[in-house]
């Protein structure tokens, strides 16, 4: 979303930084190719570029006005990328709820298969609405520069919590959790935390094969804890590993299960502006393990 905002304050730059240079030199060819190139660049064509020509403060100005309209035009493609990806989040869902629901009014199915479209409707409306507050989450949390309602409380019991508000997702599949949490006193905004905990470790369900182990630890180094939560599930390819906190990124291996590749882009951010950081590590079809650093204050 800061993208959007940086979109459009870039244009608004260019176009003072562009006017201003031209109306004093408008009557040379270079500066003229700039001014027609920067009336494409108003239309949203940030293909558009200038031979760069010349030399000394002209050839300076062509070269930097290039660097600036790909630099535009990327921040656009990724502007209009975030939004299509998001539309087709959403669209699809909806097309299958409507689908199954006329499916179901035509009337004619068995009482297994009204079961079986019934479950799919509440599944695509769960991912519906799981998508719509990680988006409204991320946006918040993107706009937000401070952490608000800090209060002092021990993470260790926070993420032991998490796993059991989890129970429900790895009891039924026989997965065993080892925890190695000592007091881990902690001060931050405990909800927006919380959404970090229940990310990282409902992965690590997601992605474990049944009765498989997951393992956190947690330690404090005077005002630095580091957690590590690990899992030995499917692991990640090299290619995706790079990806992963990227919005809406899904690795190959979870195309199918159900998500929408914002949990980790969300978790990136919140250790971001709890000024800590993230890292993850992956050995296809061995496990993933997530580290995490974060002051024990934060600084702001
Ligand atoms: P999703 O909603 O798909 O889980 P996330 O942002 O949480 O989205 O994760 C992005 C991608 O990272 C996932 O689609 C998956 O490919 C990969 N991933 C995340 N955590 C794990 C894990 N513990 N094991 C294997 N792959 C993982």
């Amino acid at each position: 979303m800061r993208r959007l905002v940086d979109s459009t304050r870039w244009r608004f730059i260019a176009c003072v930084v562009v006017s201003n240079l031209l109306s004093g030199l408008v009557s040379a060819k270079p500066i003229q190719n700039m001014v027609e190139a920067t009336k494409s660049i108003s239309r949203g064509d940030y293909s558009v570029r200038v031979e760069e020509s010349g030399s000394g403060d002209i050839a300076e100005l062509l070269r930097s006005f290039n660097r600036m309209t790909a630099e535009l035009g990327s921040t656009e493609m990724m502007r209009n990328d975030f939004i299509n990806i998001f539309s087709h989040e959403f669209k699809t869902p909806i097309v299958s709820i409507r689908g199954f629901a006329r499916r179901l009014r035509r009337g004619g199915l068995t009482k297994e298969q009204q079961a079986e479209y019934l479950d799919f409707i509440v599944e695509e409306s769960e991912r519906l609405s799981k998508l719509a507050s990680n988006v409204l989450l991320i946006s918040r949390y993107e706009n937000q520069k401070l952490v608000a309602e800090q209060t002092d409380y021990d993470l260790d019991e926070q993420i032991r919590t998490s796993v059991l508000r989890l129970e429900s997702q790895w009891a039924p599949r026989g997965l065993i959790f080892e925890l190695d949490l000592p007091r881990l006193p902690y001060r931050n905004n405990s909800e927006m935390m919380e959404h970090v905990w229940m990310n990282l470790i409902s992965n690590a369900i997601k992605f474990s094969r049944d009765g498989g182990a997951i393992f956190i630890s947690g330690a404090q180094e005077n005002d630095r804890i580091f957690v590590t939560v690990r899992d030995e599930g499917t692991g990640i390819r090299p290619e995706d590993l790079g990806h992963i906190f990227d919005k809406f990124y899904q690795g190959d291996s979870s195309r199918v299960s159900v998500g929408n590749g914002l949990g980790l882009a969300l978790v990136h951010r919140i250790v971001e502006l709890s000024g800590g950081s993230i890292t993850a590590e992956s050995t296809l079809g061995k496990g993933s393990t997530f580290r995490l650093e974060l002051p024990a204050t934060p600084l702001r």
